[in-house]
């Protein structure tokens, strides 16, 4: 299901220029980079959503599985 908040948190990270979601954002997409369901137009096609964005977003879970959410600032 798309959350609204998760989708704007990870929108307004990816245009800042915090570190600790941009590291758990890397981690993240090294693992989508591998997934059937990445796009070319890196979106998932799982859930539709815009794989930088929402990889930025803490409270953001893989459809699948692949990743969860974790608490970035208890990183
Ligand atoms: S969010 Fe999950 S299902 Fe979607 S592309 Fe990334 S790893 Fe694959």
């Amino acid at each position: 299901m798309i959350d609204i908040k998760q989708i704007l948190q990870g929108y307004g990270r990816l245009l800042s220029s915090d570190m600790k979601s941009a590291i758990l954002a890397e981690e993240r997409q090294k693992l989508c980079a591998e997934c059937p369901f990445k796009t070319l137009a890196n979106t998932c096609s799982k859930c539709g959503c815009y794989i930088p964005a929402k990889t930025r977003s803490d409270a953001a879970e893989c459809p699948d599985g692949k990743w969860g959410a974790v608490k970035l600032n208890e990183l």
